[in-house]
């Protein structure tokens, strides 16, 4: 049996162009390319000036039914996808986000695609890259320590130590530090507090990182952040504190989209990396905007299911970025639609046909969720080794009978290759259907009432509950004029429930909203449900075990 090369082999052994080439090859001046190095550089925001008058390349997103752990491979689609239009002979640009060291040295490792569709350099790409989550992390703890002496110095702004919701970051999974106590040790030492931690890319930071449209629009976000309450219960904000000039600074040179290739040299605009359950999940508007005055096709992804990501991208991206996509692309598994149907773990890899039965249920509700949005679509049946013919022959079966456009791809084994089909079919429909893209909820529609039309539309649920906390937040929060903003779910991203225990396409439940948070310099409001949290711990056997360098300097074991 032939062995087959990790991801990290595949990767270490492509020939990369210098990243000059790619930038001649897009029409991007020398004026306008920062490199870091041969293969990776940041894009210079007067791009935006020069091709102002050029008509937007067409966004394509790709989303996926609800995951395994392990993911299902919308990255790997996303980059397959990229070179396979890139090998029929249209301009596409790919735009993802920034990997987290979090996931990369707890389960789930790199988010740089697999296989023969990946972007490169991927071992700096999921490391530190250019920097940006850095900086990101720096902003926000340089509020913090900001906030905590502004306190100690006097507190002219009354903040109440205990109604300070704005958290320490760090972008790395770190239980322990969930909940601290800061400030001990007497007065020079600052006023003793609770605190926590969050991971950075869960953070308002990273957040606005995301949405904002140009430097101003990014500084005016900062400055609306809420970082506490006073002992009156009224909002401080960054603006109160003085201090958004200096954070926009510490952001100037990461807020710069950072361009990079894949495997094939389809160029790649990697930029910003929000995770999908507990932020909004895409990649910054300025990655996909650039993409598009750069590329004809721009193919982007959102993290996690349909129910997260997407839905996050459709609703809130959408209206900041200023383009609605044209198409969407679901990734589809035949391992996760079996454990859909009742597979345990261990046994996903055994031919199962009636579980696939059972489990494709998942997969319909999120073509219903697309559908609801206009949209035209293509399913990627992602193929992997331990697939049978049986199990892709009812898949494909099941599609044609229900007239769902669908695709086979091999993009993780061959590359552009194995993606042409699911290339020609996207551009097929895109050809054919009128898109009509619409928002789920228009912004006047009350907190409550936004929340109740997500759960019920995306995810299924015969109603939602609020806390009593909740209860009393949404009147605080009307009662500031926040209501009109959109609503970023915090949710798991196992089920379309808020219990990650119930798979496949669960109905009757109610979705439990247990608080919310005000992101105002985001621009939405955070529900919470379940236990999802803002600060992963790292499991048992955690991915870092598997990493090393030889003597060479070269990563080995990051997937
Ligand atoms: P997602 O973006 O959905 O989280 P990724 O694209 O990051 O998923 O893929 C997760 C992991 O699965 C990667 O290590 C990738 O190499 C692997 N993978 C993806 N598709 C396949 C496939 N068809 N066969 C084998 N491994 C795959």
């Amino acid at each position: 049996k032939i062995k087959i090369p990790s991801d990290i082999e595949i990767a270490q052994n492509s020939d990369m162009k210098k990243i000059t080439e790619i930038a001649n090859e897009l029409q991007i001046t020398d004026d306008e390319l920062e490199p870091y190095g041969h293969y990776k550089a940041k894009l210079s925001l007067n791009i935006f000036n020069r091709l102002k008058d050029k008509k937007d390349g067409k966004v394509i997103l790709v989303t996926a039914i609800n995951p395994t752990p392990a993911g299902e491979g919308k990255s790997t689609v996303t980059v397959g996808l990229g070179q396979a239009l890139t090998k029929l002979g249209k301009k596409a640009v790919i735009a993802m986000r920034e990997p987290s060291l979090g996931p990369t040295m707890g389960v789930k490792g790199g988010a740089t695609g697999g296989g023969y569709s990946q972007v490169l350099p991927m071992e700096d790409i999921n490391l530190h890259f250019t920097g940006d989550i850095h900086a990101i992390t720096t902003a926000n703890n340089a509020l913090s320590a900001l906030i905590d002496n502004h306190i100690q110095q006097g507190n002219t702004l009354n903040i109440d130590p205990r109604r300070i919701i704005w958290k320490r970051v760090l972008d790395m999974n770190d239980r322990a530090l969930r909940k601290v106590v800061i400030g001990l040790g007497g007065p020079f030492q600052g006023v003793p507090r609770e605190d926590g931690f969050d991971i950075t890319v869960a953070s308002e930071i990273m957040a606005i990182f995301c949405l904002a449209s140009d430097l101003n629009d990014l500084k005016h976000r900062l400055s609306q952040i809420v970082v506490a309450f006073d002992y009156n219960k009224n909002p401080v904000t960054v603006k109160d504190l003085g201090v958004e000039g200096a954070l926009t600074m510490l952001l100037k040179d990461a807020f710069k989209p950072n361009l990079v290739q894949t495997i094939e040299h389809t160029p790649a605009i990697i930029h910003g990396g929000p995770f999908a359950n507990i932020a909004h999940g895409c990649n910054s508007v300025l990655a996909t905007k650039m993409a598009a005055k750069l590329g004809d096709f721009v193919v982007t992804e959102a993290g996690f299911g349909a129910d997260l990501g997407a839905e996050k991208f459709l609703n809130i991206k959408t209206r900041s970025l200023g383009i609605d996509p044209e198409a969407v692309v679901i990734v589809a598994t035949i391992r996760a639609l079996k454990m859909h149907g009742g597979v345990e773990k261990e046994k996903l890899t055994e031919e199962n046909v009636q579980a696939l039965q059972h489990g494709v249920t998942n997969l319909k509700k999120h073509i219903e969720t697309i559908e609801l949005f206009g949209l035209p679509y293509v399913v990627a049946i992602n193929e992997f080794t331990s697939d049978t013919k049986a199990e892709i022959d009812f898949l494909q079966t099941w599609c044609d009978q229900h007239e769902i456009p669908v695709a086979l791809t091999q993009v993780w084994e061959k590359g552009g290759d194995g993606g042409i089909q699911l290339a020609e079919k996207l551009l097929e429909v895109m050809e054919k259907k009128q898109t009509s893209f619409n928002h789920l909820y228009p912004l006047e529609l009350s907190i409550e009432e936004k929340i109740r039309t997500i759960a019920q539309k995306v995810y299924g649920a015969k109603d939602i509950e609020l806390s009593s906390t909740a209860k009393k937040q949404i009147q605080q929060f009307e009662g500031e004029g926040w209501a009109h903003l959109p609503i970023c779910m915090a949710k798991t991203q196992y089920s379309l429930s808020d219990d990650p225990q119930k798979l496949g396409r669960p109905e009757g439940f109610i979705i439990l909203i247990r608080e919310l948070k005000p992101s105002i310099g985001a621009g939405f409001i955070v529900a919470l449900t379940g236990d999802v949290m803002t600060m992963p711990g790292l499991p048992k056997k955690p991915a870092a075990l598997q990493m090393d360098i030889d003597e060479n300097g070269k990563a080995v074991g990051l997937f």
